[in-house]
């Protein structure tokens, strides 16, 4: 059914192919070929992720395995520009995360609005007009257009819940979510009734809400696979509070406890170093001896930060106070990250790959720094030809020649590397 819902896929995305350059001459009375006037080709499109408050599945590319941006249209003659091809961009709701084929992280959207190019279109290819140099009057070379990118992705929808109910089955979860907020989250006295999780918006008054997922049921052995496993855990990853529910009616709350304690502590990043609330379940039916009971026997397993709470979440018992606590701890939680965040010293990622260069406009020259291509320009015989043509070979698979062309440089012009010497654009 397409209301299903969907938070995994995987998809190959496609960046556009660069056209290719154009090799022609100009027509002129009298002699065959005029001057070189093939024109470069137009660059292809990226694709890119923008991250949207109104999407809020990623079911749109569950049967569009293959996601392409528009490739860039060859030059032609009279150094005509081939069109670029148009960017994909691609909705996904707020908290996708999307991945790589070596499940490396590559763009993590957490803003509505936010974007993230994934896969770059190729750069257009030059037409033979861009070859002009006073050595090489009408050369008869063009450029292939760059392939674009492509990738083998997963998109992952992280939702970003405030708070997680987590447990053992049937311990109530469903139950509470469905009190406390409008969503209607299936409930029955069976393990495993909810198979995808459940979220709600919770309102707290005065402006107030947080946003309530609903974990299906932890059994032990989950992060091995077992029951549905601890594959739902990662929509709490970035939760800030916990409720860990507890049914009053099993035999060993102390061992129930554990049992998904271990479960969390296992998930790749330990859960169990959230806050949590522990919430005793189903205090309708006992008698207050069997609840002193088993208050007394979860204490003594359970850390001193961990507060213990009674509730009914059938009949609605404790469920004020279940939620004032979550409030109260999750404010906190943002007070400390804001406070974190003012501490941090802000780090400048400078890029260390001496792959890097910058091209400058000087007066009526250019100017090209950077380590690698410097390190060329040192070696290279500026008084050969043969020598200046290789530097400008490599300057062009750096993609430099490209760079100097967008700032203006035009055919003969003079393009300084470092100060190591010269050659013409
Ligand atoms: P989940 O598996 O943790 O989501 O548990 P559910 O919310 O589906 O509840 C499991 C069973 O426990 C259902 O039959 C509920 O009606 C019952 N239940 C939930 N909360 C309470 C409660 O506060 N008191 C009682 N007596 N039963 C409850
Ligand atoms: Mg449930």
């Amino acid at each position: 059914p397409s209301s299903m819902f969907v938070d995994k896929v995987s998809v190959i995305v496609r960046a556009g192919d660069g056209g290719d350059g154009h090799m022609s001459f100009r027509r002129e009375k009298f002699i065959d070929h005029g001057g070189p006037d093939g024109g470069d080709g137009g660059d292809g499109g990226d694709v890119v992720v923008l991250a949207s408050r109104n999407q809020n599945t990623l079911a749109t590319y569950r049967y569009q395995k293959l996601l392409n941006a528009e490739s860039g249209k060859a030059g032609s003659k009279q150094r005509m520009h081939g069109k670029s091809g148009d960017d994909l961009v691609l909705k996904v709701p707020v908290g996708t995360v999307i991945m790589n084929e070596k499940d490396e992280v590559i763009a993590d959207l957490h803003q509505d609005g936010e974007r993230a190019i994934i896969a770059k279109g190729g750069k257009g290819g030059f037409g033979n007009a861009h070859f002009v140099s006073s050595v090489r009057q009408a050369p008869r070379i063009a450029e292939k257009g760059e392939k674009g990118e492509s990738m083998d992705s997963v998109f992952e929808l992280k939702m970003i819940a405030d708070v997680g109910i987590v447990g053992l089955p049937n311990a109530g979860k469903s139950t509470l979510l469905s009190k406390i907020s409008n969503a209607r989250p299936e409930i029955a006295d069976y393990p495993f009734t909810t198979l995808r999780p459940n979220l709600g918006m919770v309102d707290l008054g005065e402006d107030e809400s947080l946003l309530f997922a609903d974990i299906p049921g932890l059994i032990e052995g989950a992060s091995e696979g077992k029951g549905l496993g601890d594959e739902f855990l990662r929509h709490i990853e970035r939760t800030r509070v916990l409720i860990h529910m507890i049914d009053i009616y099993d035999e060993d709350v102390a061992k129930s406890y554990q049992t998904v304690q271990n479960e969390l502590r296992q998930y790749k990043v330990d859960l169990t170093a959230r806050p949590q609330i522990v919430a005793l379940n189903k205090i309708d039916g006992v008698d207050a001896k069997t609840l002193i009971k088993k208050q007394t026997a979860l204490q003594k397993v359970i850390p001193a930060e961990s507060p213990i709470m009674t509730l009914s979440a059938a009949s609605g018992v404790g469920l004020d106070e279940l939620l004032y606590e979550a409030k109260t701890i999750a404010q906190a939680q943002v007070a400390a990250e804001a406070e974190a965040k003012q501490n941090e010293v802000p780090v400048i990622r400078m890029p260390e790959s001496a792959d890097t260069w910058e091209v400058e406009k000087v007066e009526n020259h250019f100017v090209v720094r950077g380590k690698k291509i410097e390190r060329f320009a040192a070696r290279t015989d500026f008084s050969s030809s043969a020598g200046t043509q290789r530097l400008r070979d490599i300057m062009k698979k750096m993609g430099i020649l490209h760079e100097l062309r967008r700032k203006g440089a035009e055919a003969g012009q003079k393009i300084h590397i470092g100060n190591h010497g010269t050659v013409e654009f």
